[in-house]
């Protein structure tokens, strides 16, 4: 735990802060105590004042209920959200899980009501916090925070969702989730998509290691703002060019019409018009 402690701490992770980690136990080599000493060593580093927030995602592939429904997205979510003092969002599909002073900000409200990606939700909160993202082992496919951008600028391919849900009684519904994220994207292969290319030049990311993990760090804030600004250039970046892929065909023909029915790609100060006055 002392070596992943001074691993975050050479990458400019410091007491107070607050970060969202994607990760990958399994690339980590053999860690002793495992995911918890991983959690430990993220815990000792932030302080009582720092935040973590993790994504414990389900996909709506079971019946969703926030206590019980395990985590898909890698061994570590997993037994953070069942650590004691974590909060669990009840997002059907996009459950976050984040403990610290501002966990309870990050998680209440993100529910079935809402799309999972919204700006009032967990991903615009965290830009707003100025938090960081850390992807641990698993490059930066799992980037959700795109998603968000999507969502935020108005791309017209994120589309409803029936995800089923399970309430304290055992009762199971289905509940009709906005705007969710279906089908495929060009930055899901790590380390070879177009967002990921043109972000590896712009020197936002921060690159090391975590024993033998890669890991790439960067601001919530800056990568957003740098994906806006692509995306003005090129509305469908997200999307692959493989010639098979139904999805990001038919997705690029829909972002084409939108184009052409007068719908332009916001810029940062048109999506969070706070931020951009206090930093000036
Ligand atoms: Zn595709």
């Amino acid at each position: 735990m002392k070596e992943i402690k001074q691993d975050l701490q050479k990458l400019g992770i410091k007491l107070g802060d607050i970060i969202l980690i994607h990760s990958s136990l399994k690339s980590m080599g053999y860690v002793i105590g495992g995911a918890d000493a991983v959690i430990d060593a993220f815990l000792e580093t932030l302080g009582n004042g720092g935040s973590i927030v993790m994504p414990t995602f389900t996909m709506g592939k079971e019946p969703f209920t926030p206590k019980r429904t395990a985590s898909r997205v890698g061994k570590i979510t997993e037994v953070f959200r069942q650590r004691k003092g974590v909060l669990r969002s009840c997002h059907p599909t996009h459950s976050i899980a984040a403990y610290g002073p501002k966990a309870e900000y990050l998680t209440k409200d993100h529910n079935e009501t809402m799309g999972p990606f919204v700006k009032d939700g967990p991903l615009g909160k965290l830009v707003e916090l100025d938090s960081y993202i850390l992807f641990l082992g698993c490059g930066m496919g799992p980037n959700t925070m795109l998603h968000g951008v999507e969502d935020w600028i108005g791309l017209p391919y994120l589309k409803g969702y029936e995800a089923p849900v399970e309430d304290d009684k055992g009762e199971i519904k289905k509940v009709l989730v906005p705007k969710r994220a279906p089908g495929h994207r060009d930055f899901y292969s790590s380390g070879s998509g177009k967002i990921e290319r043109r972000l590896g030049r712009s020197n936002i990311i921060k690159e090391g290691n975590i024993g033998e993990a890669k890991v790439q760090l960067v601001k919530a804030r800056e990568l957003v703002k740098a994906v806006i600004t692509f995306m003005q250039e090129n509305p469908t970046i997200l999307l692959c060019d493989n010639d098979d892929c139904q999805f990001c065909f038919k997705a690029k023909e829909l972002v084409k019409n939108w184009l052409n029915s007068g719908n332009r790609v916001k810029d940062f100060k048109g999506i969070f018009p706070l931020i951009e006055k206090n930093s000036i």
